[in-house]
């Protein structure tokens, strides 16, 4: 289970997209909006697990983690969780104090519903911005819609939630709050006598900006169980149908 949300200071980004983008056009026939299956049992599954879990699951499939202990995943998925969470500003903002001053310019985009590159929001710093996927915000609304999920996604939390999670990858990228959450976490990466080095936990930053927009929207449940049923809903219908041909 991957982030839609994308840090684009990731080196090759760039290029990864001309190549994707060229394939996007050869392939006419993909809907610009997939169908949701609300019956789907996947959906119950993913709502099943917990925010730790979820967190826990996402660090799982992190390349450098896949060897790690399950515990030790849940500890820091936990950690990363409330330190996100403790940064948020307090439940009498009510969502409504999310775009913050620390954002940058916020560009709207489309072009995120694409399975192989799913994308709902990222943070550029060269030049500093936030882009907003407006059809893939569009798709999650209407898939809490479907789901049910209102209770936990109010209308219109989907857009600050993606808002409120670019905000935290900026106070991350340029305050003392990364050497903080590295901290928190406690990941020795080398020992040397008695001096311990403190390592970097991939994904952790993403857990913790999740949990932010989570306790900054005031949401029911994090948004990265949004992004893992979109992941799926997306996913699924890109898979051809049991018994219909598909032409290319
Ligand atoms: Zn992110």
């Amino acid at each position: 289970m991957n982030s839609l949300f994308r840090d684009a200071t990731s080196p090759g980004d760039g290029d990864r997209r001309r190549g994707r983008d060229g394939d996007r056009n050869r392939r006419a026939a993909r809907p610009s909006r997939p169908r949701i299956d609300p019956g789907d049992p996947e959906y119950g599954r993913l709502a099943a697990l917990d925010d730790t879990e979820l967190g826990a699951r996402m660090l799982a499939v992190t390349p450098t983690h896949d060897h790690r202990d399950p515990a030790l995943l849940r500890r820091w998925a936990e950690t990363a969780d409330r330190f996100g969470a403790e940064l948020a500003p307090g439940p009498a903002a009510g969502g409504r104090a999310v775009p913050a001053p620390a954002l940058p310019r916020v560009v709207e985009r489309t072009g995120g519903l694409d399975p192989d590159r799913l994308l709902l929001a990222r943070y550029t710093s060269r030049p500093a911005a936030v882009e907003l996927y407006t059809d893939t915000i569009a798709f999650a609304e209407a898939l809490v819609s479907r789901l049910g999920w209102r209770h936990w996604y109010p209308r219109g939390s989907v857009r600050r939630a993606a808002l409120a999670h670019e905000e935290l990858h900026c106070r991350l990228h340029h305050g003392p709050r990364k050497a903080a959450l590295k901290a928190a976490l406690g990941h020795t990466a080398l020992r040397i006598g008695p001096v311990r080095v403190a390592g970097h936990v991939a994904g952790a930053d993403e857990i913790a900006a999740h949990a932010y927009a989570r306790a900054a929207g005031g949401l029911g449940r994090s948004p990265l169980l949004l992004t893992a049923a979109l992941a799926h809903a997306v996913t699924a219908a890109a898979r051809p149908a049991t018994g219909t041909t598909r032409e290319n």
